[in-house]
């Protein structure tokens, strides 16, 4: 299949922001997709690989630049200028191509397997004259193909294809383009998609037409799942109501997700994001090979650091560099210390446990873990119907320096990537929220040279889209210290994804994503959002979340009535 064809799609998605319009679109395009092609579905959403792999094309604005700059020859400062000015990279991809054909008139026929295999090759190249090389491959693409296409491969290897394109979208249109039922079928794909994480496979079997076929794909030891989400209650009453009694509860630690896979002697951790973490946390090998039971299983759990005289809890942020840490690992590893809280089983010896109850699940996870305290443990549980029992647990959870609890209803199924309604939080104040940093501005006096004040959005009502809910800049250092981030550290993961800049201010592509403490919500006009924190703090740099597990303007809204509701009765 020529890329012209895969570039005139995205550009007719993105004439309209009406979801049916787009399914019809889609639908026309997906009936005459052949099996062979079954690689475009991982384009369409802007990847070259299925979600659970973890290889992204990774290409920087600069490189895009350059690359545009040799493929059109145009100077690289104009190309920047003109960015800066329309805030587009590949619009003024599309531009400057346009330009450059009126001049000369050959243009080639690109297919889409070879766009596939020179983005494939991107993530591969690594030492030196990479950088040389990635040029070469981009424009070799580039320098063939016609404005359009230009400025879809120019969106696709920086990560921001703007086609208004939603999982869930492509999901029902695969339902109504190949099922005659398209509402049961859209669950049925959607289990798919969460079991397997791979839409070109989801495509693939939905073809066929038979929900049947679907179930095929299992859950795989060694493919990363996503992690079932929790929901909020108000308060361990309102928890019960949801839930229904007896319940479980669990301590609910202030760690990060650790999703584990054993087979045999072969041992592996992803994050909630897919992120293989493995060579990171040493100990989890050790511990998972020596205290546990099982030829294969996949456990779901908390990491939480600890102090390693005091033994008392940390919070996250104290631990929170282990997770991208390449090197001295094994310093860290004694220096900040883990405990592995399991509370979850998704698989254990052949068998997918998915659809098994969340009691049968908790069962196993007793059966087969031996509990070492500050090395691994089964999360702390009690089964109650008891509201007494339930408050005492949770004032222990919180004097053990943990968030709360996690209320779950016995019977419940594990849901991948759902945020479900079956495993409810309770924390004490709903204080806190995770936001992404959409821009920021330069600061003066001591902290020139730095971003030292930063905008903060959360999710809007539409995919990508990120409105706008206060500014923060406290609770980030000058100086290094143990635990804490800089204004250096925070303005170099930031200055590569400015998208624009006026003056001292810069517009960030939303990727950062950080919990942040506040003393108050309050509705205003001053913030797209309708919404603006009062003294929003900085607590934690969160590379283990996912941008879709930020707070939605449902969360803010909730977040701010509770707060009311405090008010009102003490
Ligand atoms: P939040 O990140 O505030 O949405 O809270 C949900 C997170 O709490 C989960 O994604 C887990 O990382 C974490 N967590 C801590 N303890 C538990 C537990 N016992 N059961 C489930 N999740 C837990």
């Amino acid at each position: 299949m020529i890329y012209k064809k895969l570039a005139q799609l995205y550009e007719n998605l993105s004439s309209t922001t009406k979801r049916l319009e787009k399914i019809d679109i889609l639908s026309k395009f997906l009936n005459i997709l052949s099996k062979e092609n079954k690689d475009v579905m991982y384009l369409l959403l802007g990847d070259i690989y299925p979600e659970y792999d973890e290889r992204r094309i990774g290409i920087s604005n600069q490189i895009a630049i350059k690359a545009i700059s040799k493929s059109t020859g145009t100077e690289a400062n104009e190309v920047t200028k003109h960015w800066k000015k329309i805030g587009d990279l590949g619009k003024v991809a599309e531009e400057l191509t346009k330009k450059k054909k009126q001049s000369t008139l050959h243009s080639h026929i690109i297919t889409i397997e070879k766009v596939l295999t020179n983005l494939r090759k991107l993530p591969e190249l690594e030492g030196k004259g990479t950088v040389a090389k990635k040029l070469g491959l981009i424009t070799e693409l580039l320098t063939s193909v016609s404005p359009i296409e230009a400025k879809y491969l120019i969106r696709t290897l920086i990560g921001d294809l703007r086609i208004g394109l939603k999982e869930a979208t492509v999901r029902d249109c695969l339902a109504k383009t190949f099922f005659k039922d398209p509402k049961e079928a859209s669950s049925k794909i959607q289990k798919a998609i969460d079991r397997s994480n791979d839409l070109a496979a989801v495509f693939e079997l939905a073809k066929t037409g038979k929900a049947k076929n679907l179930e095929k794909l299992h859950v795989e030891i060694g493919k990363p799942i996503k992690a079932m989400l929790a929901q909020k209650a108000k308060d361990i009453k309102a928890g019960f109501k949801a839930l229904g009694k007896p319940c479980a509860i669990e301590y609910k630690y202030d760690g990060f997700r650790l999703i584990i896979h054993k087979q045999y002697e072969k041992i592996i951790c992803f994050t909630r994001s897919l992120e293989n973490v493995t060579k990171q946390f040493p100990e989890v090998v050790k511990y998972i090979k020596k205290y546990t039971k099982g030829n294969s299983f996949i456990l779901d759990s908390e990491a939480v650091g600890f102090d390693s005289k005091t033994k008392e809890y940390q919070p996250f942020q104290n631990i929170s560099q282990r997770i991208r840490r390449k090197y001295n690992i094994e310093d860290l590893e004694k220096k900040l210390p883990i405990e592995i809280n399991v509370f979850d089983i998704l698989y254990y010896n052949g068998e997918s446990l998915l659809s098994k109850p969340f009691e049968k699940r908790t069962k196993i996870i007793k059966k087969i873990i031996k509990n070492h305290p500050y090395k691994i443990i089964h999360a702390k549980q009690i089964i109650t119907k008891n509201e007494k029992r339930a408050e005492e647990f949770y004032k222990k959870a919180l004097k053990d320096n943990q968030e709360g609890i996690m209320m779950k209803n016995l019977k419940a199924e594990y849901n991948p990537g759902s945020r479900v309604g079956h495993m409810l939080k309770v924390k004490p104040t709903e204080k806190d929220l995770d936001l992404v940093i959409t821009g920021a501005e330069y600061g003066a006096g001591k902290r020139s040279g730095w971003m030292s004040s930063f905008i903060l959005s959360c999710k809007g009502k539409n995919k990508g889209e990120y409105l706008e809910i206060g500014k923060m800049g406290t609770g980030i250092n000058e100086k290094e210290a143990e635990g804490k981030v800089t204004f250096d550290q925070l303005s170099k993961l930031l200055t590569p994804l400015i998208t624009k800049e006026k003056g001292k201010r810069v517009e960030i592509k939303p990727k950062i994503v950080i919990s942040v403490t506040y003393q108050e919500i309050q509705k205003s006009p001053n913030y797209n959002s309708g919404w603006a924190l009062r003294f929003p703090r900085f607590t934690a740099l969160r590379n283990d979340k996912p941008l879709s597990e930020i707070a939605d303007l449902e969360e803010v809204k909730r977040d701010f009535l509770n707060q009311k509701r405090n008010w009102k009765y003490g």
